[in-house]
């Protein structure tokens, strides 16, 4: 690991003014991924601001009977908040899909966000990598890419973005609250807050360097009753999606009146499945419109040598994510 500074943030006017004053300088909150990547020298800042001690980490209802959720608050703590767990009960069930007990005690609701690819090529400063080293050419492109991406992949990144919290975060319509670098505060929509890779795959959001995630935030909605996150990976636990859905719906007497998909494991952004999601509008929820709703969004998807698979699971995993969304999340 390179040598760096470590300052320590006394409050949010402190931790912005040491941001702006050095370009190469990151914040650490929970350090579950940006310390293995530095270890790794994949990220080299030469400073480290801690915000630690900031607060952000409240998570209350809004006025306007949504929910706020501190940026620097925990990712335990919102999985098992009262009012994540009655209300939106899909992103408690994202975040406990992801890491580990341990991990989620340290990662930050905001540093989940941001976290980076899990692209071993990324992660091996041997290999080529334009998100790395923009320019260098892409090892994944001709070499494994079993985990990689289907949908929204350029000729420079196939990687995907490895959040669960952030692929029901973009289900439920949440917005991000920014502070920047002069103290101004700015609202992205979700759908805007991460990218597709294009020419830059080295930038994952559209943060720019200093802008401070304070909190996230969830409008009211009727989806908790019918709602469900499905995870396939691998193995059991602590390990990345292969394919995950986030599905919610409400109904209006036997018809679907709102529907919200997203999906994890296919993109460099969580997926918003809208095909899917306008098919299912005014219809009922049987198993057939699930599978002709599923089977819609599948048919753009765009795999690669290694991960043909992922279609055919993406549509069943649609499927089931929305057939256990019916029934409550019970099989
Ligand atoms: Fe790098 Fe993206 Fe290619 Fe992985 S997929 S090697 S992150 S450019």
């Amino acid at each position: 690991m390179r040598p760096f500074k470590y300052t320590n943030a006394k409050d949010v006017p402190s931790a912005l003014k040491l941001a702006a004053g050095n370009p190469n300088a990151r914040f650490l909150a929970g350090g579950t991924n940006l310390l293995d990547l530095m270890k790794e020298d994949v990220e080299r800042p030469d400073e480290l601001i801690d915000i630690t001690r900031l607060g952000l980490t409240q998570i209350k209802a809004t006025g306007s009977g949504g929910i706020s959720i501190g940026g620097l608050g925990r990712n335990t703590d919102a999985a098992n908040h009262p009012l994540v767990r009655q209300h939106y009960p899909l992103l408690s069930q994202a975040i406990l899909a992801g890491a580990s007990g341990q991990i989620r005690n340290m990662a930050t609701n905001g540093g989940n966000l941001l976290q980076r690819t899990r692209c071993p090529y990324f992660y091996d400063v041997a290999m080529p990598c334009n998100k790395r080293e923009p320019g260098s050419g892409c090892g994944a492109m001709e070499g494994i890419n079993r985990m990689h991406a289907i949908f929204g992949w350029s000729e420079k990144c196939i990687a995907v973005f490895p959040s669960d919290m952030a692929v029901a975060l973009a289900a439920l319509d949440a917005v991000v609250k920014i502070t920047n670098a002069s103290g101004e505060e700015r609202v992205v929509d979700f759908a805007d807050f991460h990218r597709l890779p294009g020419d830059m795959p080295e930038k994952d959001t559209n943060l720019s360097h200093g802008d401070l995630i304070t909190s996230i935030e969830i409008p009211k909605n009727n989806l908790a009753d019918h709602s469900y996150y499905l995870k396939v990976r691998d193995r059991a636990s602590y390990a990345f999606a292969l394919v995950s859905v986030a599905a919610a719906f409400e109904m209006k007497g036997n018809l679907i009146s709102k529907v919200r998909i997203a999906m994890g494991g296919v993109a460099h952004k969580p997926w918003r499945a809208m095909k899917a999601e306008q098919m299912l509008i005014g219809k009922e929820p049987t198993e057939a419109n699930f599978k002709l709703a599923a089977n819609a969004e599948m048919a753009d998807a765009k795999p690669l040598e290694h991960n043909k698979f992922k279609v055919e699971l993406g549509s069943r995993s649609i499927v089931r994510a929305l057939q256990m969304a019916l029934n409550g999340g019970k099989s």
